[in-house]
């Protein structure tokens, strides 16, 4: 006898004996194949397989073996033993019990093809699919979106180490690939430098010390660079990648090849977005957020929180660590409006609610987005006591503002300046407010009279509506609901090892990203659908709460 999943993959009768005779309570794998089947298809994956060639390992299986190896945090080679060893994944992924398994490098070989086949969201919005038609999941409900901070799976660097561990990165790298061009290229002080990995604790003390240092490993790798790129130097040369970042990292850290080279001071760097904190990861980002310091990537993620169906997640974004919350939920909005899940309210905090936001939210997806929005950051507003903007009175039509003491605005003129939120500039009479009592209250400036930067109409309006909106009841209690999305995480970070990325690169980090909330969505479903899993907890104060 065999027992038949719902896409059609049959668990062989032996494993299925075996299983239910080893675990007669449930067991998280064999509820998950009861629930979900084998959850993807081999067609799914076709496109990512050569058409000839030697068979490939059945891909709807890889990819649930994938799912299964975050969900339990395991490496490919535990996760194979796993295929092999274990009788509730026999059982879950449909193989008889004397299946011999693959080889690790096989599930490595996958990833790296969910990744060039741009396929690694299948695993994701297959799930959210078959979620929908079972109706666990519905568009136009509440979501909310937080972002955490992820570590690269390399080491934090000071700047005098990235130059050092860089040189010795393409040094390493170099010695592999074209060791006779390199040999006779060896400097005797390279070895001393670039033996071994670059501790800050063996540097020396002094900055002048290490001024010096900073400045002959600049002057080693601009030697490499010049020989890397002269006329008859082996292409191989030029194509190791390592070649390329220490040509990157010089620029970023130098003026040129000057002698001896300068150290670009911190205040003519590029931007923090492009700067290379690791040979070793050159996608990771050095970034500082409300006092958390990290090299590495950002995970957006969007859960839905409305009461009849569980808390699943819908969307995964990842990102460098410098860019900012606000400029991508437009990205995540279009993502969701793909999957057809967009919802009506989406719960987010001050990082993501820009006017830019809250307009195309409306207009373009028809999403209310709900978060408190930045305060007046002018002194006026934060002294509580002087005349902000909204103590003025604006007639759009006639582009005339009117004071606190009666004066009209002499002057309204169009800004293009690139400031965020300003469109219009206002001034007041210089006569009008150096005759005014609540000058003190309105302006510091004793050569112009008050001036206001006002953004559009629409925007403006806006951003004063929101500002009204969140001191009511109804907005404090919908937003409440945003705080849920801190255990969300925690549960990431705690149960999956989120908060570390095993992989370089923001490719590889985002197929880690997706796998872990397709293994929390899993873990969630099955609590929730499974009678073995048992009630769902009421706290005490819900069941008083639901009393009253
Ligand atoms: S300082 Fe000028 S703008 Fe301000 S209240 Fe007085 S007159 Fe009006």
């Amino acid at each position: 006898m065999t027992m038949h999943s719902p896409l059609g993959y049959q668990v062989p009768a032996e494993t299925a004996r075996v299983a239910s005779a080893a675990f007669p309570k449930g067991n998280l794998y064999m509820d998950l194949h009861a629930e979900l089947g084998m959850l993807y298809t081999n067609q799914q994956f076709a496109h990512l397989f050569s058409t000839t060639g030697q068979p490939a390992e059945d891909p709807a299986r890889l990819a649930l073996v994938l799912v299964f190896q975050f969900l339990e945090g395991l490496s490919d080679r535990q996760a194979a033993d796993s295929v092999r060893s274990r009788i509730d994944w026999k059982y879950a992924l449909a193989l008889e019990l004397t299946d011999p398994g693959f080889d690790a490098s096989v599930l490595c070989e996958f990833k790296g093809r969910l990744i060039s086949g741009s396929a690694e969201n299948l695993l994701l919005d297959t799930l959210l699919l078959q979620l929908q038609q079972r109706g666990l999941l519905k568009a136009r409900g509440k979501q909310r979106t937080d972002s955490t901070h992820i570590l690269a799976a390399v080491r934090s660097l000071n700047r005098l180490e990235l130059l050092i561990e860089t040189v010795r990165y393409a040094l390493n790298q170099l010695a592999d690939v074209a060791p006779a061009w390199l040999q006779p290229l060896i400097q005797p002080a390279w070895l001393e430098r670039y033996a071994h990995r670059a501790e800050n604790y063996r540097l020396p003390k002094a900055q002048t010390a290490r001024d010096a240092l900073a400045t002959a490993v600049g002057a080693d790798g601009f030697a490499l660079l010049e020989a890397a790129f002269a006329e008859h130097t082996p292409a191989v040369v030029r194509a190791e990648p390592a070649v390329e970042v220490l040509r990157q990292v010089w620029v970023q850290q130098f003026y040129g090849p000057d002698d001896p080279p300068r150290l670009r001071p911190t205040n003519d760097a590029p931007p923090a977005g492009l700067l290379i904190a690791s040979p070793y990861d050159v996608e990771a980002r050095f970034s500082i957020k409300r006092g958390t310091e990290w090299t590495g990537y950002k995970a957006h993620i969007t859960e839905t929180c409305d009461e009849q169906t569980p808390n699943l997640i819908v969307n995964v974004l990842t990102t460098a660590a410098t860019v900012q919350d606000d400029t991508v939920l437009s990205a995540i909005h279009a993502a969701l409006e793909q999957k057809q899940l967009l919802p009506a309210e989406h719960l987010v905090d001050s990082g993501y609610t820009n006017v830019t936001n809250l307009q195309q939210s409306t207009q373009r997806y028809q999403v209310d987005v709900v978060g408190p929005v930045a305060t007046d950051p002018s002194w006026q507003a934060r002294t509580k006591t002087g005349f902000d903007h909204t103590q003025f009175s604006i007639d759009w039509e006639q582009q005339v503002v009117t004071c606190p003491a009666g004066k009209r605005s002499v002057s309204w003129l169009p800004l293009n300046d690139g400031r965020a939120n300003a469109a219009h500039l206002v001034r007041f009479a210089r006569a009008d407010c150096a005759a005014c009592e609540s000058r003190e209250q309105c302006t510091q400036s004793t050569r112009t009279g008050r001036q206001l930067t006002l953004d559009t109409k629409e925007r403006y309006l806006l951003l004063a509506q929101a500002r009204q909106r969140q001191q009511s009841e109804g907005f404090k209690a919908l937003y409440a609901l945003r705080s849920g999305v801190e255990s969300m995480i925690s549960q990431a970070v705690r149960a999956c090892e989120l908060r570390r990325t095993r992989y370089s690169g923001q490719a590889r980090t985002h197929l880690q990203h997706i796998v872990t909330v397709v293994a929390i969505n899993l873990i969630r479903l099955v609590a929730w659908l499974s009678p073995s899993s048992g009630p769902r907890r009421v706290s005490a104060f819900s069941r008083l709460a639901a009393i009253g």
